[in-house]
């Protein structure tokens, strides 16, 4: 196994030439996963490639380079619409593996429990692509197409994720059987834009409760000009029939259901926090 520590992205993009050569990033993800099979052949660390870290912002939105860490995410100067993604980097692990784990190594490596995914799903996030041959974008949920399975193409990389502009507050919500370092059973996370105390705009997706996290659209245009005060039964009484919970070691399907149901309300409320203080 070769380890290759490219510092531009045209050097990494050559090195990914080599077939079968994969990307490492923080490796929290891939050195754990490395027990489980033949190393791959070639290594391409992304750490020291220039201009892959960080957060910008411009009229269109928000860019966060593929190579930012959970903690420099933390550290970044962002707008409350970034509340859930903030809690979601909060939760993945702990201090040490927010450190060195990537925003983009938590969608690339597809888990149906990662907590970023549902955060940048109620942001409309796209992914930025690009191999030696050219560069594409893909909405994240056309990017994670399954458990563990992305649109990644042999000698690609993820080089951004994109936030486009918009309004209001976000929240994450993640219930796991532990406080810390834990898995999820169920995760939330919503952004909401509110106008004269009502729901305007809400975006919502949840993790862990299907083979890859999902948006809610059904939900969303049922929340649309309804008050926090209704948003209770609303959840109660949803079908939900883009999840599909199934029961683990972790809990059984039953209780998903029943969990994401006020998680959706609890997101809800953190994210309407102004309006929540009047309904108390
Ligand atoms: C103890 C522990 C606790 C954890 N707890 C949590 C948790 O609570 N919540 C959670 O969501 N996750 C958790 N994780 C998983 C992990 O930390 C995150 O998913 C992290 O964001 C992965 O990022 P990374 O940079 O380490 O990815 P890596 O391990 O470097 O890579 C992961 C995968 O993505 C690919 N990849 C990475 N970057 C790119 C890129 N730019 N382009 C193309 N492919 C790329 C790699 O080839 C690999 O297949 C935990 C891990 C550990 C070890």
């Amino acid at each position: 196994m070769s380890l290759h520590r490219p510092e531009s992205l045209d050097a990494a993009l050559a090195l990914m030439r080599a077939p079968g050569a994969v990307v490492l990033a923080g490796g929290t993800d891939l050195y754990p996963a490395l027990r489980d099979g033949p190393p791959p052949g070639e290594m391409v660390d992304l750490t020291r490639v220039a201009g892959l870290r960080g957060v910008t912002s411009g009229p269109e939105g928000w860019r966060i380079g593929a190579a930012t860490t959970w903690s420099e995410l933390l550290r970044a100067d962002l707008p409350p619409l970034f509340d859930g993604l903030r809690a979601a980097a909060r939760e993945v692990g702990s201090v040490q593996i927010q450190n060195a784990g990537t925003v983009a190594g938590n969608l690339c490596n597809a888990s149906p429990a990662a907590d970023g995914v549902p955060a940048l799903l109620a942001l409309d996030a796209e992914v930025a692509l690009q191999s030696e041959t050219g560069t594409r974008r893909l909405p994240l949920d056309a990017f994670i197409t399954g458990p563990r399975a992305t649109a990644l193409r042999p000698g690609e990389i993820v080089t951004a994720v994109h936030v486009p502009a918009a309004e209001g507050r976000g929240a994450f919500r993640k219930l796991g059987a532990r406080r810390y370092l834990v898995i999820s059973i169920a995760m939330v996370a919503a952004t909401v834009e509110t106008e004269a105390g009502r729901i305007a705009r809400a975006r919502i997706a949840v993790g862990a409760c299907s083979p890859a996290a999902r948006r809610l659209p059904d939900l969303e245009s049922v929340l649309s000009g309804k008050r926090l005060s209704d948003v209770p039964e609303i959840a109660q009484d949803y079908p939900f029939p883009e999840l599909a919970p199934i029961g683990d070691v972790r809990a059984p399907a039953a209780y998903r259901d029943e969990a994401v149901r006020i998680l959706v309300t609890r997101t809800l409320v953190d994210a309407m926090a102004e309006e929540a203080a009047h309904v108390a």
